[in-house]
Protein backbone atom coordinates (compact mmCIF):
# COMPACT_ATOMS: atom_id res chain seq x y z
CA UNK A 1 0.00 0.00 0.00
CA UNK A 2 1.26 3.52 -0.53
CA UNK A 3 3.97 4.59 -2.28
CA UNK A 4 7.98 4.96 -2.97
CA UNK A 5 9.63 6.64 -5.96
CA UNK A 6 13.40 7.41 -6.24
CA UNK A 7 15.19 9.23 -9.40
CA UNK A 8 18.95 9.34 -9.87
CA UNK A 9 20.07 10.94 -13.33
CA UNK A 10 20.94 14.03 -14.90
CA UNK A 11 17.75 16.28 -14.13
CA UNK A 12 16.75 17.62 -11.09
CA UNK A 13 14.51 14.99 -9.62
CA UNK A 14 11.53 17.52 -8.43
CA UNK A 15 8.93 16.92 -11.64
CA UNK A 16 9.76 12.79 -11.50
CA UNK A 17 9.43 12.60 -8.15
CA UNK A 18 5.99 14.91 -7.55
CA UNK A 19 4.81 12.97 -11.38
CA UNK A 20 5.55 9.23 -9.73
CA UNK A 21 3.84 10.01 -6.11
CA UNK A 22 0.96 11.08 -8.48
CA UNK A 23 1.02 7.78 -10.24
CA UNK A 24 0.99 6.27 -6.77
CA UNK A 25 -1.96 8.20 -5.62
CA UNK A 26 -4.71 5.75 -6.25
CA UNK A 27 -2.82 3.05 -3.64
CA UNK A 28 -4.20 5.24 -0.50
CA UNK A 29 -2.41 7.61 1.60
CA UNK A 30 -2.70 10.36 4.03
CA UNK A 31 0.68 11.97 4.07
CA UNK A 32 3.56 12.73 1.97
CA UNK A 33 7.45 13.89 1.41
CA UNK A 34 10.09 14.00 -0.57
CA UNK A 35 13.90 14.06 0.13
CA UNK A 36 16.64 15.24 -2.16
CA UNK A 37 20.13 15.84 -2.07
CA UNK A 38 23.79 16.72 -3.33
CA UNK A 39 26.96 16.44 -2.68
CA UNK A 40 26.79 18.95 0.43
CA UNK A 41 23.28 19.33 1.39
CA UNK A 42 20.07 17.11 1.93
CA UNK A 43 16.80 18.74 1.42
CA UNK A 44 13.44 17.03 3.06
CA UNK A 45 9.96 18.58 2.62
CA UNK A 46 6.95 16.78 4.07
CA UNK A 47 3.15 17.45 4.18
CA UNK A 48 -0.60 15.98 5.49
CA UNK A 49 -2.89 15.64 2.86
CA UNK A 50 -2.75 15.60 -0.63
CA UNK A 51 -0.15 15.19 -3.16
CA UNK A 52 -1.01 18.81 -4.51
CA UNK A 53 -0.38 20.25 -0.85
CA UNK A 54 2.94 18.53 -1.46
CA UNK A 55 3.83 19.92 -4.38
CA UNK A 56 2.70 23.75 -3.74
CA UNK A 57 5.24 23.46 -0.81
CA UNK A 58 7.88 21.95 -2.83
CA UNK A 59 7.15 24.80 -5.11
CA UNK A 60 7.11 27.68 -2.38
CA UNK A 61 10.90 26.14 -1.32
CA UNK A 62 13.72 27.28 -3.01
CA UNK A 63 15.02 23.52 -3.75
CA UNK A 64 18.82 22.53 -3.49
CA UNK A 65 20.25 21.73 -6.35
CA UNK A 66 19.82 17.98 -7.25
CA UNK A 67 20.30 14.96 -9.23
CA UNK A 68 19.06 12.38 -6.68
CA UNK A 69 16.39 12.07 -4.79
CA UNK A 70 13.55 9.81 -2.70
CA UNK A 71 9.49 10.22 -2.37
CA UNK A 72 6.93 8.34 -0.23
CA UNK A 73 3.04 8.12 0.31
CA UNK A 74 2.42 7.23 3.88
CA UNK A 75 -0.32 5.52 4.86
CA UNK A 76 0.21 5.50 8.50
CA UNK A 77 0.63 2.30 10.89
CA UNK A 78 2.86 3.57 13.34
CA UNK A 79 1.89 6.98 14.57
CA UNK A 80 -0.42 9.55 13.98
CA UNK A 81 -0.64 10.92 10.13
CA UNK A 82 1.26 13.93 10.56
CA UNK A 83 4.23 15.77 9.29
CA UNK A 84 6.64 14.36 11.92
CA UNK A 85 5.87 10.78 11.16
CA UNK A 86 5.52 11.74 7.35
CA UNK A 87 8.45 10.27 5.53
CA UNK A 88 11.32 10.63 4.82
CA UNK A 89 13.21 9.87 7.78
CA UNK A 90 16.78 11.08 8.70
CA UNK A 91 19.05 9.52 11.15
CA UNK A 92 22.61 10.81 11.41
CA UNK A 93 23.96 10.17 7.98
CA UNK A 94 20.84 7.92 6.57
CA UNK A 95 17.62 8.66 5.15
CA UNK A 96 15.20 6.65 4.08
CA UNK A 97 11.30 6.12 2.78
CA UNK A 98 9.70 3.13 4.00
CA UNK A 99 6.68 1.26 3.07
CA UNK A 100 5.28 -1.71 5.38
CA UNK A 101 5.61 -2.31 9.10
CA UNK A 102 8.65 -3.37 11.57
CA UNK A 103 7.30 -5.75 13.38
CA UNK A 104 10.21 -5.76 16.25
CA UNK A 105 10.29 -1.90 16.40
CA UNK A 106 9.68 -1.45 19.90
CA UNK A 107 12.49 -3.70 20.95
CA UNK A 108 14.75 -2.30 18.40
CA UNK A 109 14.04 0.91 19.84
CA UNK A 110 14.59 0.47 23.44
CA UNK A 111 17.77 -0.83 22.77
CA UNK A 112 18.86 2.09 20.62
CA UNK A 113 16.90 4.66 23.17
CA UNK A 114 19.76 3.60 26.04
CA UNK A 115 22.18 3.46 23.24
CA UNK A 116 21.64 7.51 23.20
CA UNK A 117 19.64 7.77 19.89
CA UNK A 118 17.00 10.20 20.11
CA UNK A 119 14.13 9.57 18.03
CA UNK A 120 11.87 12.76 16.71
CA UNK A 121 8.59 10.20 15.17
CA UNK A 122 6.46 7.56 16.27
CA UNK A 123 7.26 5.40 13.42
CA UNK A 124 8.53 2.05 13.18
CA UNK A 125 10.12 3.69 9.98
CA UNK A 126 12.52 6.10 12.04
CA UNK A 127 13.89 2.70 13.79
CA UNK A 128 14.77 0.71 11.13
CA UNK A 129 16.49 4.21 9.54
CA UNK A 130 18.60 4.00 13.41
CA UNK A 131 19.67 0.78 12.43
CA UNK A 132 20.96 0.83 9.13
CA UNK A 133 22.69 4.06 10.40
CA UNK A 134 24.06 1.79 13.15
CA UNK A 135 25.49 -0.55 10.43
CA UNK A 136 26.68 2.66 8.16
CA UNK A 137 30.47 3.15 8.05
CA UNK A 138 30.83 4.11 4.88
CA UNK A 139 29.79 0.80 2.78
CA UNK A 140 26.21 1.20 2.31
CA UNK A 141 26.03 -2.72 1.22
CA UNK A 142 26.95 -3.54 4.22
CA UNK A 143 24.59 -0.99 6.46
CA UNK A 144 21.97 -2.11 4.33
CA UNK A 145 22.79 -6.17 4.40
CA UNK A 146 23.68 -5.88 8.44
CA UNK A 147 20.58 -4.09 9.31
CA UNK A 148 17.85 -6.48 7.44
CA UNK A 149 18.78 -9.35 9.20
CA UNK A 150 17.99 -7.39 12.41
CA UNK A 151 14.17 -6.20 10.79
CA UNK A 152 11.36 -8.45 11.30
CA UNK A 153 8.26 -7.32 9.45
CA UNK A 154 7.81 -6.12 5.77
CA UNK A 155 9.77 -3.39 3.51
CA UNK A 156 10.58 -1.93 0.98
CA UNK A 157 13.03 0.42 1.61
CA UNK A 158 14.64 3.85 -0.93
CA UNK A 159 17.75 4.62 0.75
CA UNK A 160 19.96 7.82 0.73
CA UNK A 161 23.51 8.05 2.28
CA UNK A 162 25.03 11.75 3.34
CA UNK A 163 27.99 11.04 1.57
CA UNK A 164 27.09 9.19 -1.35
CA UNK A 165 25.53 10.51 -4.28
CA UNK A 166 23.66 7.24 -5.00
CA UNK A 167 20.33 5.75 -4.30
CA UNK A 168 20.05 2.68 -2.58
CA UNK A 169 16.78 0.57 -2.25
CA UNK A 170 15.93 -3.32 -0.64
CA UNK A 171 12.56 -4.95 -0.11
CA UNK A 172 10.99 -7.70 1.57
CA UNK A 173 7.32 -8.72 0.94
CA UNK A 174 6.72 -5.14 0.46
CA UNK A 175 6.71 -4.31 -3.59
CA UNK A 176 9.52 -2.70 -5.29
CA UNK A 177 10.92 -2.40 -8.59
CA UNK A 178 13.95 -1.18 -10.25
CA UNK A 179 13.48 1.20 -13.26
CA UNK A 180 16.24 1.25 -15.97
CA UNK A 181 15.82 4.50 -17.68
CA UNK A 182 18.67 6.20 -20.32
CA UNK A 183 20.90 8.29 -18.51
CA UNK A 184 18.61 7.97 -15.16
CA UNK A 185 17.14 4.96 -13.28
CA UNK A 186 14.37 4.50 -10.98
CA UNK A 187 12.86 2.89 -8.21
CA UNK A 188 8.95 2.27 -7.74
CA UNK A 189 6.42 0.78 -6.01
CA UNK A 190 4.84 0.11 -9.07
CA UNK A 191 5.34 0.20 -12.81
CA UNK A 192 2.32 2.46 -13.09
CA UNK A 193 4.70 5.74 -11.46
CA UNK A 194 7.57 5.32 -14.16
CA UNK A 195 5.72 4.28 -17.59
CA UNK A 196 5.87 7.64 -18.88
CA UNK A 197 10.08 7.27 -18.56
CA UNK A 198 10.63 3.94 -19.18
CA UNK A 199 8.99 0.51 -19.62
CA UNK A 200 12.18 -1.61 -18.52
CA UNK A 201 12.41 -2.88 -15.08
CA UNK A 202 14.07 -5.04 -13.10
CA UNK A 203 12.06 -7.27 -9.81
CA UNK A 204 14.08 -6.98 -6.85
CA UNK A 205 13.50 -10.22 -4.87
CA UNK A 206 13.25 -10.63 -1.11
CA UNK A 207 15.91 -8.95 0.64
CA UNK A 208 18.31 -8.23 -2.70
CA UNK A 209 19.88 -4.61 -2.24
CA UNK A 210 20.29 -2.23 -5.71
CA UNK A 211 22.59 0.38 -5.75
CA UNK A 212 21.75 3.39 -8.62
CA UNK A 213 23.82 5.67 -9.79
CA UNK A 214 22.71 7.13 -13.53
CA UNK A 215 24.30 4.90 -15.42
CA UNK A 216 24.58 1.65 -13.58
CA UNK A 217 22.31 -0.57 -11.32
CA UNK A 218 24.05 -2.92 -9.42
CA UNK A 219 22.70 -5.84 -7.47
CA UNK A 220 23.92 -7.65 -4.44
CA UNK A 221 22.30 -10.22 -2.12
CA UNK A 222 24.03 -10.85 1.24
CA UNK A 223 26.43 -9.04 -0.01
CA UNK A 224 27.47 -10.14 -3.37
CA UNK A 225 26.93 -8.95 -6.68
CA UNK A 226 24.29 -10.69 -8.77
CA UNK A 227 22.68 -10.70 -12.22
CA UNK A 228 19.42 -9.74 -12.62
CA UNK A 229 17.14 -9.93 -15.86
CA UNK A 230 15.77 -6.84 -17.13
CA UNK A 231 12.06 -7.05 -18.09
CA UNK A 232 9.89 -4.96 -20.38
CA UNK A 233 6.83 -4.12 -19.18
CA UNK A 234 3.33 -4.59 -21.23
CA UNK A 235 1.31 -1.28 -19.70
CA UNK A 236 0.85 2.05 -21.76
CA UNK A 237 0.93 5.49 -20.42
CA UNK A 238 -2.82 5.09 -21.84
CA UNK A 239 -3.08 2.46 -19.08
CA UNK A 240 -2.14 5.12 -16.33
CA UNK A 241 -4.41 7.60 -17.36
CA UNK A 242 -7.92 8.75 -17.22
CA UNK A 243 -8.54 9.35 -20.42
CA UNK A 244 -12.19 10.67 -21.55
CA UNK A 245 -13.40 10.06 -18.04
CA UNK A 246 -13.36 12.15 -15.14
CA UNK A 247 -12.68 8.72 -13.20
CA UNK A 248 -10.53 5.80 -13.44
CA UNK A 249 -13.23 3.50 -11.43
CA UNK A 250 -16.57 4.59 -14.34
CA UNK A 251 -13.22 3.99 -17.06
CA UNK A 252 -12.56 0.69 -15.23
CA UNK A 253 -15.98 -0.26 -15.66
CA UNK A 254 -16.53 0.45 -19.19
CA UNK A 255 -13.47 -1.65 -19.83
CA UNK A 256 -14.88 -4.78 -18.77
CA UNK A 257 -15.66 -6.27 -21.65
CA UNK A 258 -12.21 -5.73 -23.56
CA UNK A 259 -10.61 -7.18 -20.82
CA UNK A 260 -13.35 -9.71 -19.81
CA UNK A 261 -12.78 -10.73 -23.47
CA UNK A 262 -8.93 -10.95 -22.97
CA UNK A 263 -9.37 -13.09 -20.35
CA UNK A 264 -12.10 -15.95 -21.64
CA UNK A 265 -9.90 -15.81 -24.90
CA UNK A 266 -7.34 -17.58 -23.10
CA UNK A 267 -9.34 -20.98 -22.28
CA UNK A 268 -12.29 -21.03 -24.31
CA UNK A 269 -10.79 -21.91 -27.18
CA UNK A 270 -8.71 -24.16 -25.79
CA UNK A 271 -9.61 -25.32 -22.01
CA UNK A 272 -7.02 -28.01 -21.93
CA UNK A 273 -5.37 -24.53 -20.87
CA UNK A 274 -7.90 -24.12 -18.01
CA UNK A 275 -6.58 -25.76 -14.20
CA UNK A 276 -8.51 -28.98 -13.74
CA UNK A 277 -9.69 -29.54 -10.00
CA UNK A 278 -12.04 -32.02 -9.93
CA UNK A 279 -9.59 -34.54 -8.27
CA UNK A 280 -9.70 -32.38 -4.95
CA UNK A 281 -12.13 -33.15 -2.18
CA UNK A 282 -12.13 -29.75 -0.69
CA UNK A 283 -11.36 -26.42 -1.67
CA UNK A 284 -10.72 -23.25 0.63
CA UNK A 285 -11.21 -20.29 -1.17
CA UNK A 286 -8.98 -17.29 1.21
CA UNK A 287 -9.11 -13.90 -0.05
CA UNK A 288 -10.16 -10.76 1.57
CA UNK A 289 -12.40 -7.83 0.51
CA UNK A 290 -14.23 -7.99 -2.83
CA UNK A 291 -11.68 -11.04 -3.99
CA UNK A 292 -13.54 -12.64 -1.11
CA UNK A 293 -16.62 -12.12 -2.75
CA UNK A 294 -15.55 -12.89 -5.99
CA UNK A 295 -15.01 -16.40 -3.87
CA UNK A 296 -18.42 -16.88 -2.49
CA UNK A 297 -19.69 -16.90 -5.84
CA UNK A 298 -17.10 -19.56 -6.86
CA UNK A 299 -17.93 -21.62 -4.16
CA UNK A 300 -21.80 -21.72 -5.13
CA UNK A 301 -20.65 -22.92 -8.63
CA UNK A 302 -17.97 -25.52 -7.31
CA UNK A 303 -20.39 -27.15 -4.75
CA UNK A 304 -23.52 -26.88 -7.39
CA UNK A 305 -21.96 -27.72 -10.66
CA UNK A 306 -18.87 -29.54 -9.57
CA UNK A 307 -20.21 -31.23 -6.50
CA UNK A 308 -16.63 -30.40 -4.37
CA UNK A 309 -17.10 -29.13 -0.68
CA UNK A 310 -16.04 -26.01 -0.66
CA UNK A 311 -15.31 -23.31 2.06
CA UNK A 312 -14.66 -19.23 2.05
CA UNK A 313 -12.81 -17.86 4.26
CA UNK A 314 -10.97 -14.32 4.85
CA UNK A 315 -7.31 -14.50 4.43
CA UNK A 316 -6.94 -12.24 8.20
CA UNK A 317 -9.15 -15.18 9.95
CA UNK A 318 -7.54 -17.75 8.11
CA UNK A 319 -3.64 -17.32 8.82
CA UNK A 320 -4.35 -17.65 12.24
CA UNK A 321 -7.16 -20.40 12.54
CA UNK A 322 -6.73 -24.07 12.71
CA UNK A 323 -7.32 -25.36 9.93
CA UNK A 324 -8.14 -29.14 9.78
CA UNK A 325 -7.02 -30.55 6.38
CA UNK A 326 -8.36 -33.68 6.50
CA UNK A 327 -8.76 -34.10 2.56
CA UNK A 328 -7.68 -33.95 -0.49
CA UNK A 329 -7.49 -30.50 -0.23
CA UNK A 330 -6.82 -27.11 -2.42
CA UNK A 331 -6.62 -23.64 -1.21
CA UNK A 332 -7.40 -20.63 -4.11
CA UNK A 333 -6.37 -17.14 -3.16
CA UNK A 334 -7.20 -14.50 -5.09
CA UNK A 335 -5.78 -10.91 -5.12
CA UNK A 336 -6.07 -8.48 -7.37
CA UNK A 337 -2.58 -7.29 -6.94
CA UNK A 338 -0.64 -10.04 -5.37
CA UNK A 339 0.51 -8.40 -2.75
CA UNK A 340 -2.36 -8.53 0.47
CA UNK A 341 -0.79 -8.87 3.30
CA UNK A 342 -3.02 -11.50 4.59
CA UNK A 343 -2.68 -14.03 1.81
CA UNK A 344 0.32 -14.22 1.14
CA UNK A 345 0.27 -15.47 4.95
CA UNK A 346 -2.50 -17.81 4.31
CA UNK A 347 -0.37 -19.28 0.96
CA UNK A 348 2.27 -19.67 3.32
CA UNK A 349 0.16 -21.50 5.77
CA UNK A 350 -0.84 -23.64 3.45
CA UNK A 351 2.40 -24.35 1.82
CA UNK A 352 3.72 -25.20 5.68
CA UNK A 353 1.21 -28.05 5.82
CA UNK A 354 2.04 -29.56 2.58
CA UNK A 355 -1.57 -28.24 0.79
CA UNK A 356 -1.84 -27.11 -2.99
CA UNK A 357 -2.74 -23.79 -3.87
CA UNK A 358 -3.95 -21.83 -7.15
CA UNK A 359 -3.52 -18.38 -7.11
CA UNK A 360 -6.03 -16.19 -8.95
CA UNK A 361 -3.97 -13.14 -9.53
CA UNK A 362 -3.90 -9.73 -11.57
CA UNK A 363 -0.22 -8.58 -11.20
CA UNK A 364 2.17 -11.27 -13.09
CA UNK A 365 5.30 -9.82 -10.93
CA UNK A 366 3.55 -10.44 -7.85
CA UNK A 367 4.82 -12.56 -4.65
CA UNK A 368 1.64 -14.71 -4.50
CA UNK A 369 2.07 -15.48 -8.22
CA UNK A 370 5.60 -16.18 -7.48
CA UNK A 371 5.32 -18.83 -4.45
CA UNK A 372 1.33 -20.51 -5.17
CA UNK A 373 2.09 -23.60 -6.90
CA UNK A 374 0.15 -22.97 -9.80
CA UNK A 375 -1.32 -19.11 -10.98
CA UNK A 376 -4.14 -18.20 -13.12
CA UNK A 377 -3.84 -14.72 -14.25
CA UNK A 378 -6.64 -12.78 -14.96
CA UNK A 379 -6.15 -10.25 -17.61
CA UNK A 380 -7.41 -6.94 -16.48
CA UNK A 381 -4.05 -4.52 -17.17
CA UNK A 382 -3.86 -1.83 -14.58
CA UNK A 383 -6.64 -1.24 -11.74
CA UNK A 384 -5.92 2.11 -10.83
CA UNK A 385 -9.09 3.23 -8.56
CA UNK A 386 -8.91 1.81 -5.56
CA UNK A 387 -12.17 0.32 -5.71
CA UNK A 388 -11.66 -2.74 -7.54
CA UNK A 389 -14.55 -3.08 -10.76
CA UNK A 390 -13.20 -4.71 -13.61
CA UNK A 391 -10.61 -7.11 -11.55
CA UNK A 392 -13.25 -8.38 -9.69
CA UNK A 393 -15.32 -9.49 -12.33
CA UNK A 394 -12.63 -11.37 -13.78
CA UNK A 395 -12.09 -12.99 -10.58
CA UNK A 396 -15.50 -14.24 -10.42
CA UNK A 397 -15.05 -14.98 -14.51
CA UNK A 398 -12.26 -17.26 -13.59
CA UNK A 399 -14.40 -19.43 -11.33
CA UNK A 400 -16.64 -19.33 -13.40
CA UNK A 401 -14.14 -21.20 -16.08
CA UNK A 402 -12.45 -23.36 -13.03
CA UNK A 403 -16.42 -24.68 -12.20
CA UNK A 404 -17.07 -25.27 -15.10
CA UNK A 405 -13.72 -27.76 -16.26
CA UNK A 406 -14.05 -29.75 -13.10
CA UNK A 407 -18.03 -29.94 -13.56
CA UNK A 408 -17.23 -31.07 -17.03
CA UNK A 409 -14.26 -33.34 -15.81
CA UNK A 410 -16.61 -35.49 -13.54
CA UNK A 411 -19.19 -35.79 -16.36
CA UNK A 412 -22.21 -33.35 -14.45
CA UNK A 413 -22.08 -30.76 -17.21
CA UNK A 414 -24.48 -31.94 -20.43
CA UNK A 415 -24.42 -28.44 -21.95
CA UNK A 416 -21.02 -27.54 -21.72
CA UNK A 417 -20.61 -26.62 -25.42
CA UNK A 418 -23.51 -24.84 -25.28
CA UNK A 419 -21.80 -22.80 -22.20
CA UNK A 420 -18.81 -22.13 -24.14
CA UNK A 421 -20.55 -20.86 -26.66
CA UNK A 422 -22.49 -18.56 -24.62
CA UNK A 423 -19.14 -17.57 -22.99
CA UNK A 424 -18.37 -15.99 -26.86
CA UNK A 425 -20.88 -13.41 -26.80
CA UNK A 426 -20.31 -12.70 -22.75
CA UNK A 427 -18.74 -9.41 -23.47
CA UNK A 428 -21.17 -8.43 -26.12
CA UNK A 429 -24.08 -8.79 -23.22
CA UNK A 430 -22.05 -6.65 -20.96
CA UNK A 431 -21.42 -4.47 -23.44
CA UNK A 432 -25.13 -4.02 -23.31
CA UNK A 433 -25.61 -3.51 -19.67
CA UNK A 434 -23.14 -0.93 -20.07
CA UNK A 435 -25.16 0.93 -22.23
CA UNK A 436 -27.29 1.40 -19.84
CA UNK A 437 -24.90 3.41 -17.64
CA UNK A 438 -27.47 6.54 -17.39
CA UNK A 439 -30.11 4.39 -15.92
CA UNK A 440 -28.00 3.74 -12.79
CA UNK A 441 -27.17 6.98 -12.82
CA UNK A 442 -30.98 8.20 -12.20
CA UNK A 443 -30.36 5.24 -9.32
CA UNK A 444 -27.07 7.44 -7.59
CA UNK A 445 -29.45 10.43 -8.08
CA UNK A 446 -32.54 8.65 -6.08
CA UNK A 447 -30.34 7.36 -3.27
CA UNK A 448 -27.55 10.14 -2.85
CA UNK A 449 -29.12 11.02 0.09
CA UNK A 450 -30.02 7.72 2.14
CA UNK A 451 -28.55 6.93 5.22
CA UNK A 452 -28.87 3.25 5.00
CA UNK A 453 -29.20 0.87 1.79
CA UNK A 454 -29.47 -3.33 1.92
CA UNK A 455 -28.92 -5.61 -0.42
CA UNK A 456 -31.14 -8.95 -0.24
CA UNK A 457 -30.59 -11.74 -2.29
CA UNK A 458 -30.07 -16.03 -1.32
CA UNK A 459 -27.59 -18.05 -2.81
CA UNK A 460 -25.01 -17.06 -5.46
CA UNK A 461 -27.45 -13.86 -5.52
CA UNK A 462 -26.58 -13.24 -1.98
CA UNK A 463 -22.70 -13.32 -2.51
CA UNK A 464 -23.08 -10.39 -5.29
CA UNK A 465 -25.16 -8.65 -2.56
CA UNK A 466 -22.08 -8.61 -0.95
CA UNK A 467 -19.72 -7.11 -3.34
CA UNK A 468 -22.59 -4.12 -4.43
CA UNK A 469 -23.04 -3.82 -0.74
CA UNK A 470 -19.20 -3.63 -0.50
CA UNK A 471 -18.91 -1.10 -3.33
CA UNK A 472 -21.49 1.69 -2.32
CA UNK A 473 -19.93 1.82 1.12
CA UNK A 474 -16.32 2.46 -0.20
CA UNK A 475 -17.12 4.76 -2.44
CA UNK A 476 -20.10 6.77 -1.74
CA UNK A 477 -19.76 6.20 2.39
CA UNK A 478 -23.57 5.39 2.26
CA UNK A 479 -23.99 2.36 5.11
CA UNK A 480 -25.12 -0.24 4.06
CA UNK A 481 -25.52 -4.17 4.64
CA UNK A 482 -25.99 -7.26 2.65
CA UNK A 483 -28.60 -10.11 4.03
CA UNK A 484 -29.45 -13.44 3.02
CA UNK A 485 -32.82 -12.53 2.02
CA UNK A 486 -34.68 -14.93 4.37
CA UNK A 487 -32.48 -13.70 7.07
CA UNK A 488 -33.45 -10.53 6.71
CA UNK A 489 -37.03 -10.90 9.10
CA UNK A 490 -34.48 -12.49 12.07
CA UNK A 491 -33.55 -8.64 12.92
CA UNK A 492 -32.74 -6.24 10.14
CA UNK A 493 -35.76 -5.88 9.52
CA UNK A 494 -36.49 -3.42 12.44
CA UNK A 495 -34.03 -1.11 10.73
CA UNK A 496 -36.83 -0.75 6.66
CA UNK A 497 -38.51 2.69 7.43
CA UNK A 498 -40.04 4.50 4.75
CA UNK A 499 -37.78 5.21 1.57
CA UNK A 500 -34.89 2.95 2.69
CA UNK A 501 -33.58 1.30 -0.57
CA UNK A 502 -33.11 -1.90 -0.45
CA UNK A 503 -31.67 -3.52 -3.58
CA UNK A 504 -33.15 -7.32 -4.61
CA UNK A 505 -31.14 -9.31 -6.77
CA UNK A 506 -32.75 -12.40 -8.29
CA UNK A 507 -31.44 -14.54 -10.79
CA UNK A 508 -32.02 -17.88 -9.36
CA UNK A 509 -35.25 -20.11 -10.75
CA UNK A 510 -35.58 -22.32 -8.25
CA UNK A 511 -35.82 -19.92 -5.30
CA UNK A 512 -37.00 -16.57 -7.07
CA UNK A 513 -40.58 -16.96 -4.98
CA UNK A 514 -39.21 -16.83 -1.85
CA UNK A 515 -36.74 -13.92 -2.49
CA UNK A 516 -40.01 -12.07 -3.54
CA UNK A 517 -41.37 -13.01 -0.37
CA UNK A 518 -39.01 -11.17 0.97
CA UNK A 519 -39.13 -8.34 -1.11
CA UNK A 520 -43.06 -8.00 -0.31
CA UNK A 521 -42.10 -7.92 3.57
CA UNK A 522 -39.76 -5.09 3.34
CA UNK A 523 -41.90 -2.95 0.71
CA UNK A 524 -44.42 -3.68 3.20
CA UNK A 525 -42.57 -1.45 5.63
CA UNK A 526 -42.12 1.27 3.27
CA UNK A 527 -38.88 0.08 1.85
CA UNK A 528 -37.98 1.48 -1.60
CA UNK A 529 -37.45 -1.67 -4.11
CA UNK A 530 -34.69 -1.88 -6.77
CA UNK A 531 -34.57 -5.23 -8.12
CA UNK A 532 -31.90 -6.47 -10.72
CA UNK A 533 -32.69 -9.78 -12.35
CA UNK A 534 -32.67 -12.15 -15.04
CA UNK A 535 -36.51 -12.64 -15.11
CA UNK A 536 -38.68 -10.30 -17.16
CA UNK A 537 -41.84 -11.58 -14.95
CA UNK A 538 -40.37 -10.98 -11.51
CA UNK A 539 -43.02 -7.78 -10.25
CA UNK A 540 -41.62 -4.10 -10.42
CA UNK A 541 -41.83 -2.21 -7.08
CA UNK A 542 -39.93 0.60 -7.46
CA UNK A 543 -36.97 -0.03 -10.13
CA UNK A 544 -36.63 -3.02 -12.12
CA UNK A 545 -33.25 -3.53 -14.13
CA UNK A 546 -33.56 -7.12 -16.45
CA UNK A 547 -30.51 -8.71 -17.98
CA UNK A 548 -30.21 -11.32 -20.23
CA UNK A 549 -30.58 -14.13 -18.99
CA UNK A 550 -27.82 -16.95 -18.81
CA UNK A 551 -26.47 -20.16 -17.44
CA UNK A 552 -25.79 -20.38 -13.84
CA UNK A 553 -21.86 -19.78 -14.47
CA UNK A 554 -21.70 -16.89 -16.39
CA UNK A 555 -24.85 -14.99 -14.71
CA UNK A 556 -23.08 -13.01 -12.32
CA UNK A 557 -21.18 -10.96 -14.71
CA UNK A 558 -23.88 -9.31 -15.91
CA UNK A 559 -25.22 -8.63 -12.91
CA UNK A 560 -22.37 -6.91 -10.64
CA UNK A 561 -21.87 -4.52 -13.16
CA UNK A 562 -25.01 -2.49 -12.32
CA UNK A 563 -24.48 -2.61 -8.82
CA UNK A 564 -20.73 -0.76 -9.33
CA UNK A 565 -22.71 1.82 -11.43
CA UNK A 566 -24.86 2.21 -8.61
CA UNK A 567 -22.18 2.93 -5.58
CA UNK A 568 -20.11 5.13 -8.68
CA UNK A 569 -22.91 7.20 -8.99
CA UNK A 570 -24.00 7.46 -5.39
CA UNK A 571 -20.68 8.87 -4.93
CA UNK A 572 -20.48 10.87 -7.85
CA UNK A 573 -23.67 12.30 -6.93
CA UNK A 574 -22.28 13.41 -3.45
CA UNK A 575 -19.27 14.88 -4.66
CA UNK A 576 -16.34 12.09 -3.29
CA UNK A 577 -13.22 11.62 -3.94
CA UNK A 578 -14.55 8.25 -5.85
CA UNK A 579 -10.73 6.70 -7.22
CA UNK A 580 -9.51 7.46 -3.39
CA UNK A 581 -11.87 6.55 -0.99
CA UNK A 582 -11.11 7.95 2.63
CA UNK A 583 -8.73 5.38 4.58
CA UNK A 584 -8.41 3.06 1.86
CA UNK A 585 -5.64 1.60 -0.01
CA UNK A 586 -5.22 -0.19 -3.09
CA UNK A 587 -3.55 -2.97 -2.13
CA UNK A 588 -3.33 -3.67 1.81
CA UNK A 589 0.40 -5.06 1.68
CA UNK A 590 0.24 -5.08 5.78
CA UNK A 591 -2.12 -6.79 8.46
N1 LIG B 1 5.00 1.71 9.10
C1 LIG B 1 5.41 2.94 8.50
C2 LIG B 1 4.75 4.14 9.17
O1 LIG B 1 3.77 4.02 9.87
C3 LIG B 1 5.23 2.95 7.01
C4 LIG B 1 3.82 2.88 6.57
C5 LIG B 1 3.70 2.88 5.06
O2 LIG B 1 3.76 1.77 4.50
O3 LIG B 1 3.55 3.94 4.47
O4 LIG B 1 5.22 5.21 8.98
Amino acid sequence: MCGIVGYVGEQHPKEFLIDGLKKLEYRGYDSSGIAIKNSDNIQIIKSTGKISDLEDKVNNENLINSKLGIAHTRWATHGEANETNAHPHKVGRTTLVHNGIIENATDLKNKLVNEGVVFRSETDTEVACAVINNYYNGDPIKAITEAIKTLKGSYAFGILFEDQDKLYAVRKDSPLIVGIGEGENYIASDIAAIIKYTDKYMLLEDDEVVELTKDEVKVYKDGVKIDKEVQTSTMTIEDANKGNYKHFMLKEIMEEPIVLQRTLNKYINDMDKMVDISSYEEIHIVACGSALYAGMIGKCLLEEKANIKCMTECASEYRYKKIIYDRKTLVILVSQSGETADTIAAMRKAHEEGIDTLAIVNVKTSTIAREAKQTLFIEAGPEIAVATTKAYLLQVAMFSLIALKAAHSKGLEDNYNEILKEAKSLPDYLRKVLNDKDTFAGVGKEIKDARDAFYIGRGVDYAMCEEGSLKLKEVSYTHSDAYQAGELKHGTISLIEEGVPVFAIITNDKIKDKTESNVIEVESRQARIYTITNDPSIMNHHFKYVVEKLSDYFQPILIVPPLQLIGYYTALERGLDIDKPRNLAKSVTVE
